[in-house]
């Protein structure tokens, strides 16, 4: 038998042992957005390295940052072998509305072949796998097919504050051929996918400030401006009425696609009626001229995710409000900038505000570039072959809608790619109540992690 023949096995010997494992990592609250969780913080990232020293001869280290610590780990005994630097996240979304949740979201219940708990799919599953995998590699031939190195952060539910900083200044430690996520998640459950692009990020929010205070709407109604009626104007002033964004240069980057990636995109199963059924939605709406996937993939977007102002409390209370606040955020692709996006866009909104009233804009400090990796990537086409061992399919290459901002960091900062390789799948409710991670795809993954690395270790860098 060759000996990954025998780490999967090896791996399937252990797959009650693992998910205990992730039962009681999947248990410690560590939610990074909330102060009150700062010593589950901890608890986690000793949990995870741990995890990582239990993998012996693996070298373990927590690294301090301003925030939550890194937990890096790493092996470099493969000698004229690539380098990989496996990166993760182990910290996780808040639970509420926790009466939502069938069980509680951190004490982690198996039902019908699913693990229900909060950051069990996102990304406390994933990221323990390759964690698994090289302890299984050391248990049975005493070495890893590669160099690994581990890297897993405590702050990326909160935009990965302290990463920019940590990656720039440990770019010797963490010096390696391709990055590999186990973050992210394929798109379906039974089409296994590879994710080669992702859209970037950036935000701002808005304030119209009309009279000095809230006033009376029966003495001073009709008098001066409502800023809600103002921001309502100024937010519909964003969009033309086929869904195009109307500000001004804000394609002007915008790649169009060839006809090769529209057919590539056209060519992916996609039922429209099924999608709708899913999101509960009646029909697609967007931008004019583009496919539902297209749009969702490869055109940018600008968009309201929260308005206010106001009374919003039982009852009627006579007000016109002294201000009205919104919350925007643009997804952007390849070649768009997110501090340029927010100049355009402030441009924009200065140049439409309402008469009667004043804008101040904040620009959020979250802002990430769209990233991408060439389909014929060595760790891409490694990494194919692997899921197709596993699932006797070749996966789709898909895209992302959403952000993953540490693409983008380490492509700017080392000039490295980065491949998913995530088991979550995009319907396993993570940011929502009852968050689940399929108990056959930790198995699966298991196995892939293992392929995967095998592979590797016969790419010559
Ligand atoms: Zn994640």
């Amino acid at each position: 038998m060759t000996s990954i023949e025998r780490i999967v096995l090896h791996l399937a010997a252990r797959h009650d042992g693992i998910l205990a494992e992730l039962i009681d990592f999947a248990s410690i609250p560590s939610v990074s957005t909330d102060p009150a969780h700062a010593a589950d913080m901890r608890v986690a990232a000793r949990w995870v390295a741990d995890a990582l020293a239990a993998a012996e001869p693996l070298t373990v280290r927590t690294i301090e940052t301003p925030g939550n610590p890194v937990v890096y780990g790493e092996w470099l005994g493969a000698l004229g072998k690539l380098t990989v630097l496996v990166y993760g996240h182990y910290d996780v979304q808040p639970a509420d509305p926790l009466e939502k949740w069938t069980s509680a979201p951190f004490t982690p219940t198996v039902r019908d072949g699913r693990l229900f708990a909060r950051g069990v799919s996102d990304d406390k599953g994933p990221m323990l796998i390759p964690i698994e995998v090289a302890r299984s590699f050391f248990d049975v031939t005493r070495a890893l097919p590669i160099n690994v190195k581990f890297m897993f952060e405590g702050e990326e539910e909160i935009g990965s504050p302290s990463l920019d900083d940590f990656i720039r200044d440990n770019k010797a430690l963490l010096a390696a051929d391709v990055v590999i996520s186990a973050d992210g998640a394929m798109w379906r459950i039974n089409e296994p996918s590879l994710t080669v692009a992702s859209r970037g990020l950036a935000g701002l929010e808005l304030t119209l400030t009309g009279a000095g205070k809230d006033l009376h709407s029966g003495r001073h109604g009709g008098g001066v401006a409502n800023p809600l009626h103002a921001m309502a104007r100024l937010i519909a002033s964003l969009h033309d009425e086929n869904g195009r964004v109307a500000v001004a240069g804000f394609y002007g980057r915008v790649r169009e696609l060839t006809q090769t990636e529209r057919a590539d995109i056209a060519a992916l199963p996609f039922d429209e009626a099924a999608y709708l059924a899913q999101v509960g939605a009646q029909a697609t709406f967007g931008e004019a001229g583009y496919t539902t996937l297209e749009r969702q993939w490869t055109r940018p977007t600008v968009e309201v995710n929260g308005m206010w102002g106001g009374y919003e409390g039982p009852g009627s209370k006579t007000v016109t409000p002294s201000e009205a606040h919104a919350k925007i955020t643009c997804r952007l692709v390849p070649d768009q900038d997110p501090e340029e996006i927010v100049a355009l866009v402030s441009r924009h909104l200065e140049a439409h505000v309402p008469a009667g009233t004043r804008l101040s804009i904040t620009a959020s400090d979250h802002g990430a570039r769209a990233a991408s990796i060439a389909t014929d990537h060595f760790a891409l086409e490694a990494a194919s072959a692997a899921l197709r061992a596993v699932y006797g399919v070749r996966p789709l290459i898909v895209r992302m809608g959403g952000t993953v901002p540490i693409a983008e960091l380490f492509q700017r900062h080392m000039g490295l790619d980065t491949v998913f390789f995530s088991f979550s799948t995009a319907d396993e409710d993570y940011h929502a109540p009852n968050e689940f991670f399929r108990v056959h795809r930790l198995h699966e993954g298991l196995e892939a992690w293992a392929r995967y690395w095998a592979l590797l270790g016969e790419v010559h860098p």
